[in-house]
């Protein structure tokens, strides 16, 4: 074995792991290494041409992980990818851009996490992107930019929206927002290529002296010094063959995603001492939080037959591999315009729960919460179950909160039921689908060694999608809005409403039966790719595996610094979410608070 220095050493060069590498090696006293397992891929096109990252999807620059079987989808177990390159997920996601509320982010702090309330919070986030258009204040690397809308789809969304009384006013960033929205994509605007923490971030920084990126080196363990409390001091990894340690003078810094983050530390001994006994792993910490308290918005889609009208053009004739479709697609893309310039996904909404008229309704929701819930922000809670569902409760039934987020997509979108995409049906049909998200899902899951082993299919994953009542019950209640909007003018004149629709929705009007409604989630939903939570940061008692600080619980000289921190799930696409609480990491680290 061979051993090399650094201050910090920095394990999975993702999204949050390259912004914090970026920020510390600002200080050219302070020498970062970051551990990468995938390859660096910064002038692959699949990266860098927008509307090709599902080409990167099931090839070797993911990790190919899967669920459980699923009680709440009918037994179904979900497959999903996760970045496995230089810049992680943040190189291959699917670059919607979007802000969460600030009663998410206020209910992180009240959860016990002093310093992370909106204003601060929204701070961090400005560091991180340069927004698409002026009136935001914002000059951070990542750049955003809105599509032209080439096609009438947009106006048509945004009209109907508006018939159903959705604003589309005001500013969707600014924590308050409810209504529809052209959500900006993660693309710079002049280049029209991907903007995310591997150009926006490291590119700039890489030839500083003291920033080392290794790539295809996988991290197998922590290191730690027990004779005077537990120390991180290093970490053990697999690098062109050879196992190393590699000493981290001041910190190791765990950016591992929120799969691999906790997996590390299970490997490394800190976890359920009793699982990790069984595993054969010597306990270092004995925190059975690691690896708990797994969120991701399940996910649901309905697609409706177009009228095929000029001006009305869909992605089906390039999901289905026409090759003079892809020959247009690439000569657009020469000009910075097309279905590749763009993520595709921009026309959204986040909508508050529909069909909630009367008291009667809002109580028959209110029934399927499991604890008694907290009328004020100031009583003391229980347990996180408790403060979770009382954060849930305290939107559920607000007209300018959101529980719903919707994707219009014009153009087939919808998987067999295992989670990967499916392409468009056969058949020459074209498709306008809405995908639906629940904004705040109290089902919550766990992630968990099964054997002390880096293999992926030593892992059970189980996110418990739909599990929690009152989730289905929302839910439902979106997927029958969907309808509504489809039937709603004037999106409706361009549907082919009694035409073809996702292969195994019912015909046209049976969600209104909410069981109908309810059926269709269990047997299609599938997870969206916005996975949180699962080192997160809370008090001990209340399920924390971090502190305020990101420190782990029990440990000096280590912290876990990515998406498996945060508590409670953003309501919508995460990824300014985490740029923000990497950003707000860099800061705890180099300021102290
Ligand atoms: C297919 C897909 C589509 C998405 N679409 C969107 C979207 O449109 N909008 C949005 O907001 N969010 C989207 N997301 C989510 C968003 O990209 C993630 O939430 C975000 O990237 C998480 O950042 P992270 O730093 O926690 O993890 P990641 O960015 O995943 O980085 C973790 C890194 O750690 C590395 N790593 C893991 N284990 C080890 C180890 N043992 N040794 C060395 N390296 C290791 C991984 O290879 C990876 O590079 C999407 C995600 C996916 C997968």
């Amino acid at each position: 074995m061979t051993s090399t220095i650094f201050d910090y050493v920095v394990v999975g060069g993702g999204l949050a792991g390259l912004v914090l590498a970026t920020r510390l090696s600002e200080d050219s006293e302070t020498n970062v290494l970051v551990i990468e397992a995938g390859e660096d891929q910064s002038s692959d096109p699949r990266v860098n041409i927008p509307g090709m990252w599902p080409s990167l999807i099931r090839t070797e620059s993911a990790w190919d992980f899967k669920t459980v079987p699923q009680e709440g989808l009918k037994g179904r177990d979900i497959g999903f990818p996760v970045g496995r390159l230089l810049g992680g997920s943040s190189a291959l996601n699917g670059l919607a851009f979007s802000a969460t509320s600030k009663a998410n982010i206020d209910a992180w702090e009240r959860l016990g996490n002093p310093g992370w309330g909106w204003e601060s919070f929204l701070r961090s986030m400005k560091k991180a992107y340069t927004p698409a258009s002026e009136g935001i204040e914002a000059t951070g690397p990542i750049q955003l930019s809105v599509p032209e809308a080439d096609t009438e789809w947009q106006s048509a969304w945004m009209k109907t929206l508006d018939t159903l009384g959705f604003s589309t006013s005001s500013d969707p960033f600014d924590g308050e927002f409810s209504g529809a929205l052209v959500v900006p994509d993660s693309i710079h605007p002049l280049t029209k290529q991907r903007s995310y923490a591997g150009n926006a971030y490291l590119e700039p920084a890489r030839s500083r002296p003291n920033l080392t990126i290794w790539t295809k080196t996988e991290a197998d363990k922590i290191i730690f010094n027990k004779s005077n409390g537990v120390v991180a001091t290093g970490v053990q990894v697999v690098k062109d063959g050879e196992t190393k340690v590699v000493e981290a003078r001041k910190e190791v810094i765990v950016t591992a995603g929120t799969i691999n983050s906790p997996r590390l530390l299970e490997l490394s001994g800190i976890g359920d001492a009793k699982l990790l006994q069984s595993l054969g792993i010597d306990v270092v910490i004995d925190n059975p939080n690691v690896g708990e308290n797994l969120q991701n918005h399940p996910l649901c889609t309905l697609s409706f037959q177009v009228r095929d009208e000029p001006g009305f053009d869909t992605i089906d004739k390039l999901a289905r591999q026409d090759g003079n479709a892809i020959a247009a697609a690439m000569e657009a893309y020469a000009n910075k315009k097309g279905p590749f310039s763009r993520s595709g996904s921009n026309l959204a909404a986040q909508l508050p729960t529909p069909g909630l008229e009367t008291t009667e309704d809002v109580s028959k929701l209110r029934a399927q919460l499991q604890t008694e819930v907290l009328n004020s922000h100031n009583e003391p809670f229980k347990s996180f179950t408790q403060f979770h569902e009382s954060f849930v409760n305290s939107i559920l039934a607000s007209p300018k909160e959101a529980t719903g987020c919707y994707v219009a997509i014009p153009g087939f979108a919808g998987s067999n039921g295992d989670g990967w995409m499916a392409p468009p049906p056969p058949g020459q049909e074209n498709y306008f689908t809405v995908a639906v998200l629940l904004a705040h899902p109290l089902s919550r899951g766990s992630v968990h060694l099964t054997r002390s082993s880096r293999d992926s299919s030593a892992l059970s994953i189980d996110p418990k999608y739909l599990t929690h009542p009152l989730d289905v019950e929302i839910m439902a209640r979106h997927l029958q809005f969907v309808e509504k909007i489809a039937t709603t003018e004037p999106l409706a004149s361009h549907l082919k409403l009694d035409g073809k629709r996702s292969p195994s929705a019912p015909p046209a009007g049976s969600f209104a039966d909410l069981n109908v409604a309810k059926d269709y989630l269990h047997k299609t939903a599938v997870g969206a790719h916005h996975f949180t939570g699962t080192c997160s940061m809370m008090p001990k008692e209340l399920g924390g595996v971090v502190d305020a600080q990101l420190r782990v619980y029990g440990c000096r000289n280590l912290r876990v610094c990515d998406a498996s921190i945060i508590p409670i799930t953003p309501r919508t696409n995460p990824q300014a979410t985490v740029y923000a609480v990497a950003e707000h990491a860099a800061q705890i680290i180099r300021t102290g608070s």
